[in-house]
């Protein structure tokens, strides 16, 4: 099926079109046509198979052990929270195997606050990850020119949504927009976004302190925390840790 928008549909329930542009609408339509298609068209079951056919010759065929074990259980050290965007795979930047890491994608790899109702989701995989999986380390990863912390910068914080979703989900960061916004806001606004990237990984740092389990974790030393970010224009990845003072109850 072609993508090509058309011209002539769409015009032609504008009955007060003037024949003139009329004409010159069918003029460019024929013209388009008698073009070729730039790129053939996607074909996405096509891919899925092709993508599977070469994953089953190249790893799973060639891994009988890895997948032997895999069938009995997962163990991953690691959960990773990264963007849903299609450049940050983290099993592709890291080079994950399958079974390694424990991974929750959103968009704009935010951890929102403990919160059972609202982020029930999130709350699941963190749950599970800790109390079942015994991860030993979570990793939240922020990355360049991210569209989630772009869209939390430039979004007003104050006003009627124009989204269903992503204003309400993204302002989770907002506590890092408003440090960027009180230190930084003379600095261009690409520089704020990439300064809010990793102070928005840092809000998260803190709201997974609100998970009773992350917390306990911590505190026994069977968990740590680490905030990334990945910049895929400079082809660098940045790791670090937050002291947050946690200490045992006396
Ligand atoms: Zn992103």
């Amino acid at each position: 099926m072609s993508g090509r928008f058309n011209i002539t549909n769409a015009c032609s329930e504008k009955e007060d079109l003037a024949p003139v542009a009329a004409a010159k609408i069918n003029e460019i339509t024929a013209q388009l046509s008698t073009l070729p298609d730039s790129k053939p068209a996607f074909d996405p079951v096509d891919r899925i198979k092709t993508g599977f056919a070469k994953f089953k010759s190249e790893k799973y065929s060639a891994n009988p052990a890895l997948y032997e074990e895999l069938s009995k259980g997962q163990s991953p050290k690691l959960m990773v929270f990264a963007c849903s965007d299609s450049r940050v795979c983290p099993s592709h930047v890291l080079d994950f195997q399958p079974g390694e890491a424990f991974v929750v994608r959103n968009v704009a790899n935010m951890v929102p606050p403990f919160d059972k109702v609202k982020y029930a989701g999130v709350g699941s995989a963190i749950e599970y990850a800790v109390l079942h999986l015994k991860v030993e380390q979570i990793v939240v990863i922020g990355h360049s020119r991210c569209g989630g912390i772009k869209g939390l910068m430039s979004f007003p914080d104050e006003g009627p949504h124009t989204t269903d979703f992503i204003e309400d989900w993204v302002k989770v960061g907002l506590p890092a927009k408003s440090k960027v916004k009180a230190e930084s806001g003379s600095a261009s606004i690409d520089d704020q976004c990439v300064t809010c990237e990793k102070e928005a990984v840092n809000v998260s740092l803190a709201n997974l302190l609100t998970y009773p389990f992350v917390r306990n974790g911590l505190l026994n030393k069977t968990l740590g925390l680490k905030g990334a970010h990945y910049d895929f224009v400079n082809g660098t990845f940045e790791l670090w840790g937050l002291d947050f003072g946690l200490s045992s109850p006396a």
